[in-house]
């Protein structure tokens, strides 16, 4: 019997994984300097979660979501996007009241998608939450943050979308005005804009299907319908942008899926990387926190996709560093040599420094290859003369260098040498 990964997952090797823990490392260290902290939520929640945040005509909660029964017939679902856990736990944690308000998350989503290139059913966003003021001076900051993180990973051919969704109190001018517009081409929309165009018009704009992007091509724009207040807000969230010097074109048909979403909202999309261009997106979502159970409270977040990130780094040449080798190699020679190593290995492991040693070589050619091949920077042969005077021959494995070195000294010796 052979098993296989399930279609649209897949593994990260070892090879990989340091990519993503120096591509993390560089998120966090980021989110520190902003002053975000982390939250960490399960991978699954009830269901009536998402079906109630992202709406029940979205196609996230229409056709995406890995739903489950449990043993006692409560719905729940794999988490399809990471803003709506964290808002349930803000408000179940009361953290309103211990001002915790600069969230971050990194963490796997599932949807049930079509796999392609970019695009998994298990795939992972980082993602960060500000949570209690309307102010678009934080519209600014968290989407500086985005742009910071990703610029300042080196990537070139990135481009920031900005737009305004308005607040239930203008969309409604909005979606009528889109009915109006797509009322003579009901025809030759596709069946689920045919549904959109009852229940969400705005979803029509985002539309993949081609004779629907093309009739979506000269809608009315959101921007024309704001009221006063959104006006004002957009307004002031793009001088902030100015003045932090980030750099944004305006796209009147960034809808983004979800139905929580109100006024600000924005995208990253990176030039190379096929179809699946979306880098990041977020926008604020100023009723959400309400819609499940908080007290009002206005909010704005964003979420990034992992896997294209790393796609478009790739494609851009940067590199995130190589893993860190073996600092050390051990190779005692004979039985009386290693009992007398052993003690040591462990020691010298919790001061920081890679050890690599392998009770199953015995000969030295066998070890020295062994040192070899795990790359080691140093080898310590420990013969009989070493024993004799608590010492090691440290072999520079570049060099070839040797020097006969203490064991009371060894750590503080390559410390200096490894530049630790
Ligand atoms: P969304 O939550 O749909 O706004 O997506 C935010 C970001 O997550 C996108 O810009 C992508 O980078 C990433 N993303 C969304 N869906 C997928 C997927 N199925 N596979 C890989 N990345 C995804």
């Amino acid at each position: 019997m052979s098993y296989s990964i399930p279609r649209g997952t897949y593994d990260i090797l070892p090879k990989d994984s340091y990519r993503w823990q120096a591509l993390k490392a560089k998120f966090t260290e980021l989110a520190k300097a902003f002053g975000y902290e982390e939250i960490t939520t399960p991978i699954f929640e009830v269901s009536d979660l998402f079906e109630r945040s992202s709406g029940e005509s979205s196609d996230v909660v229409q056709k995406e979501m890995y739903r489950f029964t449990d043993k006692k017939g409560r719905s729940f679902a794999l988490r399809p996007e990471g803003t709506a856990p964290v808002v349930r736990a803000y408000v179940e944690h009361n953290m309103a009241s211990s001002g915790n308000n600069k969230l971050w998350y990194w963490g796997p989503m599932f949807r049930y998608d079509r796999p392609q290139a970019g695009r998994y059913r298990q795939f992972y966003q980082y993602g960060l939450e500000f949570i209690g003021s309307d102010n678009p001076y934080w519209d600014a900051e968290l989407i500086s943050f985005l742009w910071l993180f990703l610029s300042g990973l080196g990537l070139k051919h990135l481009r920031l979308e900005l737009n305004s969704v308005g607040c239930p109190n203008c969309s409604q001018d909005y979606d009528n005005a889109l009915r109006a517009y797509f009322q003579p081409h009901l025809e030759s929309l596709c069946p689920d804009c045919q549904k959109r165009y009852e229940t969400k018009p705005r979803r029509l704009l985002d539309c993949k299907v081609t004779t629907c992007k093309q009739i979506a091509g000269s809608a009315p724009s959101q921007l024309d319908y704001l009221d006063e207040p959104c006006r004002d807000h957009f307004a002031a969230a793009k001088s902030y942008l100015d003045k932090l010097s980030i750099p944004y074109t305006i796209n009147p048909k960034i809808v983004r899926g979800l139905d929580y979403y109100t006024n600000t909202a924005f995208e990253i999309v990176y030039e190379g990387i096929g179809a699946q261009n979306s880098l990041a997106g977020g926008g604020r979502y100023n009723g959400l926190i309400e819609q499940i159970g908080g007290k009002p409270t206005p909010a704005i977040g964003f979420a990034g996709g992992i896997e294209r990130l790393l796609i478009a780094l790739e494609n851009e040449g940067i590199s995130l560093g190589e893993s860190p080798g073996t600092d050390l190699y051990l190779i005692p020679m004979g039985e009386q040599a290693r009992d007398f190593i052993l003690p040591w290995i462990n020691r010298w492991r919790m001061e920081g420094i890679t050890i690599g040693f392998d009770p199953d070589k015995s000969s030295f050619k066998s070890q020295l290859k062994a040192a070899n091949n795990s790359q080691a920077r140093f080898a310590a042969i420990i013969g009989e003369d070493e024993l004799a005077q608590e010492s090691v021959m440290l072999k520079d494995m570049q060099s070839g260098e040797q020097s006969l070195i203490k064991l009371s000294e060894l750590v503080s010796t390559l410390k200096t040498k490894l530049n630790h």
